[in-house]
């Protein structure tokens, strides 16, 4: 779970995918109320992790897979990234430039 690296507060996960859903690279942090940013490293991985939930569809190119079970496996895929989700986010008090 992300740690406020203000006031090293460890966020809950609701708290974290409450945040993390606004789509904002800012975050307000809970507890002392400072903006925090997503580390560029905690940025990459959740990317990957949004590349997973595509894994089904890849699967439906190569494997004719029933339309209603593909939906389904996206489905999963995407509950399951929501779970790790706050695991994999890591704070930072400044702005990171992706590249
Ligand atoms: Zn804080």
């Amino acid at each position: 779970m992300p740690i406020c690296s203000h006031c090293e507060t460890r966020w809950t996960w609701k708290q974290t995918i409450k945040k993390t859903f606004t789509l904002s690279n800012k975050l307000e942090c809970p507890s002392c109320g400072k903006i925090q940013y997503i580390s560029k490293k905690s940025r990459k991985r959740i990317s990957l992790l949004n590349l997973v939930i595509l894994l089904p569809l890849l699967l439906n190119a190569v494997t004719s897979i029933e339309p209603l079970f593909n939906i389904a496996l996206i489905f999963i895929f995407f509950m399951l990234s929501m779970v790790f989700m706050p695991f994999l986010t890591e704070l930072s008090n400044e702005e990171e430039p992706l590249w």
